[in-house]
């Protein structure tokens, strides 16, 4: 088993069997010794630089009777943790949850450099806000849904429809490409940091395997044809910015020509070890965020030879 990728490794039992349980869930719930992380907008509360702050149900005070949606994540011990979303509130009204504790970040500023369960605790809790947050209505009969099970489904209100639906992950394949010797393929898309060059990645299309996914993408951002023979699994890394799943591969194509197509890349090459190791890590050349699985099937790569 290769080391867990960031984000990864939730601390907590999902307990998926007491989501069922109405009556100890909302004891759990009611809780005072609970552990809330309240979330604002997909942003998370940080003290410091990079501190998750989850707070006991009983600091929320007054708070509770303006909470949004509350999803339970899981127990640890006999704790409960749950989310709360007080994204419907302005800027001053969550001024009670940032006095003296923090403020509200995006996790993508400090997951690299934050307690890695905390990190992983935080992207499950933002993946699940997210999806409630753009499923308030059936789609369907478009008739309003409820949340139910602690948040880990949400029902159509209509009686005639009672649709049901779940939280959504949805696959993306990222690869790195490489030659079966010294030389591996990197791209680079233009809205993306200067200098940061990285895999080439991409939604899985309905109807495919993720092998065929890999395949697809390569040929479409960079023009090489490869058997899907020659796509190989890696690992794979939750990452609910807002809803993925990121599923990383290693591909050999053979060392040829490039033929960008159009609407992906601003440019693609080959690159050896060598001069991966000595990026200078700067606004002319830098490999991705630290907390990427992009960064890590490069690693990896660079520490197979
Ligand atoms: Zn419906």
């Amino acid at each position: 088993m290769p080391r867990p990728n960031y984000y990864a490794g939730v601390p907590l039992d999902r307990a998926d069997r007491l989501r069922g349980d109405a009556e100890r869930l909302a004891e759990l719930l009611a809780d005072p010794g609970a552990r809330v992380v309240p979330l604002w907008r997909s942003q998370h509360l940080i003290a410091a630089e990079a501190d998750a702050v989850v707070l006991r149900r009983a600091e929320l005070d007054g708070l509770l009777e303006v909470a949004g949606e509350t999803i339970f994540l899981g127990l640890r011990g006999e704790v409960a943790y749950l989310a709360i979303d007080f994204s419907h509130l302005e800027e001053p009204e969550i001024g009670p949850l940032t006095a003296g504790l923090g403020s509200f970040k995006d996790l993508r500023a400090v997951g690299p450099i934050m307690n890695r369960e905390d990190s992983a605790l935080l992207a499950y809790a933002r993946g699940l806000a997210h999806w409630h947050g753009r499923h308030g209505f059936c789609g369907v009969c478009g008739a309003a849904t409820l949340s139910e099970k602690g948040g880990h489904q949400r029902r159509c209100s209509n009686a005639d429809c009672h649709a049901l639906h779940f939280p959504r992950t949805d696959p993306a394949v990222i690869m790195l490409v490489h030659d079966g010797g010294e030389r591996c393929l990197l791209g680079r898309q233009p809205l993306w940091p200067p200098g940061m060059h990285s895999t080439l990645a991409g939604f899985v299309e309905p109807g495919e395997s993720l092998e065929e996914a890999v395949a697809r993408e390569i040929w479409e951002e960079v023009g090489l044809r490869l058997p899907v023979e020659e796509v190989a699994y890696h690992s794979s890394q939750p990452w609910p910015f807002p809803s993925s799943i990121m599923l990383g591969f290693y591909a050999r194509a053979d060392h040829g020509p490039l033929d960008l197509g159009p609407d992906e890349l601003e440019s693609a090459q080959w690159y050896t070890r060598d001069e991966l190791r000595n990026s200078p890590e700067d606004e002319t050349f830098k490999l991705p965020r630290r907390d990427s699985i992009a960064r890590r099937l490069i690693e990896d790569w660079l520490e197979e030879e």
